[in-house]
């Protein structure tokens, strides 16, 4: 009989363990994670640091001798990394191939499920995707934690400019707000496989991104050539995609004006070319484009170096796609190639992310207050940043989900 009684004992205490292994939901104690060094997301580090959690937000951060719930090690812990620019929907068909056809609907929802798990799993705890409609319910299941994977922010759709008048572009604006989008998605010029070209006239951009503004909404605009760049900080839209052929001047008036920019250098284009045999054939993606893709990779690191020299404001994305998903972190690492300190990179990917998305006092920081996102990178991650793609801990709104 005692035995018994001790057997239950035991199995119910290893179930409490537990649940509190699992961020519980209110009713746990405490939470404590250490790791050898601590990064705030600001540029602040702590040796043997330690974040202290309770239900789903961060109550302390400092030092704290004694047993705690998780202790990393060797490891450098961080607010939850933050990409602004993904794409969650792309995927490749059974066939192989990038909108190879044939799919059937169940086939689409576990490919996207299986995206959204890459990238949390990878220690992205909020994403931005620019972005689709299956993204919607994406999100909310996301958020009832019946899936796993990021914070999701989403554009719901994207907006082209084509013949539409600026009326019929504030319709779409005040439609996409009213179908739940988080953000404004434009485009004012071509892809780099059409040469990137200004697509759009300035009374277009003007609309969406005055439009957006009214709504409440950000918006963002994919812009490659300085003309689009230039028209579209002229029209107060929140922050510039790729920018790829940013000049001085361009550069200068994303500066001047406090416009985020978010130079995709990392990811995007390499991931086309690793992945070339599953886009050929789909759209643009044919030689020629592919040929301008391979002859844009070196001016990557040179504009981000120049915008990053005059001070333009940076948070991190990739405009991750089909083949990419779960690579994120591959981008901070390119800024570092092209410059960037450590620390800087480090603050783009996570408190600049964050402002960027309008919620800069809620996630992106380790600090009192925000939401318990926090992720643990291998070593030192500081002195080599290229611990940032092998995160080993990841916890979200206090649950955690690797370590
Ligand atoms: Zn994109």
């Amino acid at each position: 009989m005692k035995t018994t009684i001790f057997s239950l004992l035991a199995i119910f205490t290893v179930g409490l363990v537990a649940v509190v292994a699992q961020g519980g939901r209110g009713g746990g104690g405490p939470i404590t994670i250490r790791a050898a060094r601590l990064f705030d997301g600001k540029g602040g580090v702590i040796p043997n640091g330690v974040v202290t959690v309770q239900g789903t937000k961060i109550t302390a951060v400092g030092t704290l001798d004694g047993p705690v719930t998780y202790d990393l090690g060797d490891a450098t812990l961080m607010p939850g990394m933050i990409d602004v620019h993904v794409h969650l929907n792309w995927y490749f068909s059974a066939n192989g191939k990038y909108n190879g056809g044939g799919d059937t609907a169940d086939y689409v929802t576990q490919a996207i499920l299986e995206n959204a798990r890459k990238t949390l799993m990878a220690g992205f705890t909020t994403v931005q995707s620019l972005g689709a409609a299956s993204d919607k319910a994406l999100r909310d299941a996301i958020a009832a934690n019946v899936v796993v994977g990021p914070r999701l922010l989403t554009s719901i759709s994207q907006i082209q400019g084509g013949t539409s008048t600026p009326e019929q572009l504030r319709d779409r604006v005040r439609q996409a707000k009213t179908q739940g989008a988080d953000v404004i998605k434009f485009f004012a010029s071509g892809s780099i496989r059409d040469g990137g070209k200004m697509n759009v006239t300035q009374a277009q951009v003007d609309a969406v991104c005055s439009e957006a503004k009214a709504q409440g909404l950000r918006s963002v605009v994919h812009a490659h050539d300085p003309a689009s760049i230039q028209a579209s900080v002229k029209a107060g839209c929140s922050q510039i995609e790729h920018g790829l052929f940013a000049d001085d001047a361009s550069i200068k008036a994303m500066k001047d004006a406090n416009v985020f920019f978010d130079p995709n250098i990392g990811l995007v284009l390499q991931n086309y070319l690793w992945n070339k045999d599953h886009y050929l054939g789909s759209g643009n993606f044919n030689d020629e484009g592919f040929a301008a893709m391979e002859k844009a990779l070196p001016n990557l690191p040179l504009v981000f170096k120049k915008a990053l020299d005059a001070g333009v404001r940076m948070p991190m994305g990739t405009d991750a796609v089909a083949g990419a998903h779960g690579e994120n972190a591959r981008e901070i690492i390119a800024r570092v190639k092209a410059g960037q300190t450590t620390t800087g990179a480090l603050v783009g990917a996570t408190s600049l992310a964050a402002e960027s998305l309008g919620l800069g006092t809620t996630i992106g920081t380790l600090a009192p207050g925000f939401e318990a996102d926090i992720v643990a990178v291998p070593g030192d991650a500081i002195a080599d940043i290229t611990n940032v793609h092998h995160t080993r801990f990841v916890m979200k709104g206090g649950r955690v989900y690797k370590r």
